[in-house]
């Protein structure tokens, strides 16, 4: 708690004279927010380091495991990631929406332990919540039979972010803002141990580093 609280000191001494016009700007007009980015709550993920986004850049919402639950007529959901994907879409008019998963992701691992454990121990909501990745589990079975467990594993952390990018086109509001030209949707991929950020490219069915090109010097 004490890093904390010494971060909001070096906060308020060092980069609040730096953004206070952004802030103030952003406190007399509200927020006009360029995306929505959905990731997990993993700590070693941070969108905003990740993007160096400023503040009022991003819109974001984080769960564990980064899932999307499909949209589904008359059963609203209470998991408030369908309430914050209408908003983004729909009144902030986001122009993206970024699914960002990553390895060694801990729900994606859990997605194959014994379920049991939760829900006869002190865990229910993590046995509830689990299933919403149920979906990725079949899509890897399906597509990759043979892998051993490490293997199905690598697959099924990719893989996932995938199956929530398709559950989060489910929504109507997210359809109708695609068929208007008004948003585009992306699903990332974060590698932890080489900070790598992969883009998934639908034309070549794979990820791809998300490169800067440096500008050389002139001539
Ligand atoms: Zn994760």
């Amino acid at each position: 708690m004490k890093k904390l609280i010494s971060g909001i000191h070096r906060f308020r001494d060092r980069y609040w004279s730096e953004y206070r016009e952004v802030f103030e700007h952003l406190a007399a007009n509200g927020q006009n927010p360029d995306a929505l980015f959905i990731t997990c709550c993993d700590s070693r993920l941070d969108p905003t380091f990740l993007t160096r986004a400023k503040p009022g850049d991003l819109f974001v919402v984080r769960n564990m495991g980064n899932f999307v639950p499909p949209y589904r007529e008359g059963q609203p959901d209470v998991t408030g990631v369908g309430a914050a994907v209408e908003y983004a879409v729909d009144f902030l008019r986001v122009k993206d929406i970024i699914v960002c998963g990553h390895t060694d992701c801990g729900s994606v691992k859990a997605l194959y332990d014994d379920r049991a454990r939760y829900e006869e121990g002190r865990t229910p909501h993590i046995a509830e919540w689990l299933k919403l990745g149920d979906r990725t589990l079949r899509v890897v079975a399906a597509g990759y039979p043979d892998l051993g467990h490490e293997e199905r594993l690598a697959v099924a952390f990719e893989e996932n972010v995938l199956v929530q990018l398709e559950n989060l086109c489910t929504y109507p509001v997210v359809q109708r803002a695609i068929s208007e030209g008004l948003l585009h949707v992306h699903a990332w991929f974060f590698h932890i141990a080489s900070g790598t950020v992969y883009d998934y490219n639908p034309a070549m069915e794979q990820y791809e580093p998300i490169h800067y090109e440096r500008k050389g010097p002139k001539g």
